[in-house]
């Protein structure tokens, strides 16, 4: 006995029509580094520093890029008087404000990357060492140290790491530093 075998093939039409104009969303990776668009266009005479301390601040650090002209999370003022001082307004983002006549006394590159220091969430150390950044003007005129420790660098990487939850929440809040710089006695005569 022989059964007749009938195979059906099912010829299946593939269908190779891509499915087009289909935008998927591309979610940026949690380590992605954030990029803090700074702009000078208020910075004046301060502008090449303000480049000068944002490449400081790129070489010490991960997890951020500090960029020009892409955007302002951080305005950069030239002003005259009152003290140079910084305001955050969250982790990354603020307005820094350099004072002319201070400038003159004190290394305008220290007091630049000092006060982007606090924009990317370091607060003052008023310990008169002149190899932290954030000692400000309590390591005195002739300090003209520009560049963050290693303490304060990593402190910084790991705030834009999001890896310290405690650092994190007390480096993004917002904050205004003044008084990071004491006037010098006027010289008599
Ligand atoms: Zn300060």
């Amino acid at each position: 006995m022989t059964s007749r075998i009938g195979r059906v093939v099912a010829a299946s039409a593939a269908t190779a029509m891509a499915t087009l104009g289909v935008t998927v969303a591309n979610p940026a990776p949690a380590s992605a580094a954030m990029t803090i668009c700074y702009n000078t266009s208020q910075a004046g005479s301060f502008a090449g520093i303000a480049g000068q301390a944002a490449s400081i601040w790129n070489n010490a650090t991960t997890n951020l890029t500090l960029s020009a002209n892409c955007g302002s999370n951080l305005r950069i003022y030239q002003i005259t008087g009152g003290g140079s001082y910084a305001i955050r307004t969250s982790l990354g983002n603020g307005r820094v404000y350099i004072d002319t006549q201070q400038a003159q006394q004190y290394s305008p590159l220290r007091i630049m990357t000092h006060e982007i220091g606090h924009i990317l969430g370091l607060p003052d150390n008023y310990n008169g060492n002149c190899s932290l950044l954030m000692s400000g003007g309590s390591a005195g005129t002739s300090c003209t140290n520009p560049y963050p420790s290693t303490t304060e660098a990593n402190r910084v990487s790991n705030l834009f790491a999001g890896t310290r939850a405690a650092e994190r929440a007390e480096g993004s809040g917002s904050a205004v530093f003044r008084d990071s710089w004491p006037a010098v006695a006027a010289t008599v005569g």
